[in-house]
């Protein structure tokens, strides 16, 4: 979006922010700025946009590899950085995941350095949730056998841009702002 740029924090620095590599004193400045520069969250998206290879417009990150994006056609899909598309973002994504399992303690032993911090094998199990694209690691949780995979985010965009950024998304309407994660089981269980 166009608007006069507020350089009291530069997209330069953002950038550095979001590649780690901002020295702290930079950093503790943008946390004290007040009021804080209005455009902050617009050039924050410029600058994820700019490294990603491809060109669906980026409305949210919600994860290291992770954003929901606009399709061009219409709809709000998460996506990794790779390119690969997990579809609706109002399915969790796990679902479109490979998974990797951990569920003795000598699987666990692998990933969790000291003894006295690895899960109980016999309460819960460690799940990694693994990008079919890339292979990058995405998620990892510890719940109980057969507990639902965990939906991290389902963020309410439309009211986040709307209430918050005072720029309402074009597509808006009340239907974006619900989990249709039990959709996608129900879809295989007619695949059969
Ligand atoms: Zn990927």
């Amino acid at each position: 979006m166009e608007q006069k740029r507020d350089t009291r924090f530069p997209k330069e620095h953002l950038r550095l922010l979001v590649e780690g590599k901002l020295d702290w004193e930079e950093v503790k400045k943008a946390i004290r700025l007040a009021p804080k520069d209005n455009d902050r969250f617009w050039k924050y998206l410029e600058v994820l946009q700019e490294r990603v290879p491809w060109k669906d417009k980026i409305l949210l990150r919600i994860s290291d590899h992770l954003y929901i994006v606009a399709k061009e056609g219409g709809g709000r899909v998460v996506k990794c950085d790779c390119g690969h598309e997990f579809g609706d973002y109002r399915v969790n994504w796990k679902l479109g995941c490979r998974i990797r399992t951990r569920k003795t303690l000598e699987e666990m032993a692998e990933v969790v350095a000291v003894e006295e911090a690895a899960p109980e094998p016999h309460l819960v199990e460690i799940r990694e949730y693994y990008c079919p694209g890339c292979f990058s690691q995405l998620g990892t949780e510890i719940v109980p056998e057969g507990y639902p995979p965990i939906f991290e985010m389902l963020p309410d965009l439309d009211t986040f841009y709307r209430d918050w950024l005072g720029t309402p998304l074009p597509d808006e309407s009340p239907d974006w702002f619900q989990d249709k994660t039990l959709e996608r089981p129900a879809e295989w269980a007619k695949e059969g």
